[in-house]
């Protein structure tokens, strides 16, 4: 019954031990709830013991949730490919989007992010590891990419988000960070997310860098 909280407590404990054994403060790392396929119960446990940011990955779903968990201070993320006739509903209903690959995308959240919202916060999501199948930006066109979502004034570029093969993920987690502070050096952006480390490779991305793990399965236990 209490599952979910201690888990929480042990991934709060790794994220700490992870910052500590390299240095950096364990509030600059914020720990996203990735909760795709779990039961909005099982969001209310998370809540309960303290958890306020939650990732969620298929619109329909995330809709769903976020309906009936209305009455709670949830700050909702997009991890989830973006369908150019699904903008809408993410800029209306999230605070963040991490999966940002394409201008006109970025242009159509821009459009339909309501005044009455803050600008929704993204980050363009890097293929740091160069294979051709996986999702993401190539390191080499993230910097035009991001100049021109600077420009857009409803949205509000944080930084950079991978998901590096899990076989070896170290150099690319290496590869994105260095690629930011590029980006903050000569491209005049002042990005302060990367948004880098799931269940397995957390330790490892705050090693790199890394300021929001995306942790689903060493919280929630297996999806479903
Ligand atoms: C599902 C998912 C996660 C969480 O993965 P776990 O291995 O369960 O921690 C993190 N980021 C993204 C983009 C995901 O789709």
């Amino acid at each position: 019954m209490h599952k979910i909280a201690h888990n929480l407590t042990q991934v709060l404990n790794r994220i700490q031990a992870a910052a500590i054994g390299c240095g950096r403060k364990a509030q600059a790392i914020t720990l996203l709830a990735v909760s795709k396929t779990q039961s909005t119960a099982a969001i209310a446990e998370a809540y309960a013991s303290g958890q306020r940011a939650f990732g969620e990955n298929y619109l329909q779903e995330a809709l769903e949730k976020i309906a009936e968990l209305t009455p709670l201070a949830i700050e909702w993320h997009f991890l989830g490919p973006i369908q150019s006739n699904k903008t809408k509903p993410i800029a209306e209903h999230f605070s963040w989007v991490h999966s940002l690959e394409r201008l006109s995308v970025a242009q159509r959240l821009n459009s339909a992010r309501p005044a009455s919202l803050a600008p929704l916060n993204v980050c363009i999501q890097v293929n740091a590891d160069g294979e051709a199948s996986k999702s993401g930006v190539n390191l080499a066109e993230v910097a035009a990419l991001a100049e021109q979502i600077q420009q857009l004034p409803r949205l509000k570029l944080r930084g950079l988000m991978a998901i590096p093969n899990p076989a070896d993920p170290a150099p690319a987690f290496a590869a994105v960070a260095a690629l930011q502070y590029q980006l903050n050096q000569t491209h005049n952006l002042q990005l302060d997310t990367l948004s880098m480390g799931m269940s397995d490779d957390l330790d490892l991305a705050i090693a790199a860098g890394s300021t929001l793990v995306r942790v689903g399965t060493a919280i929630f236990g297996p999806r479903h």
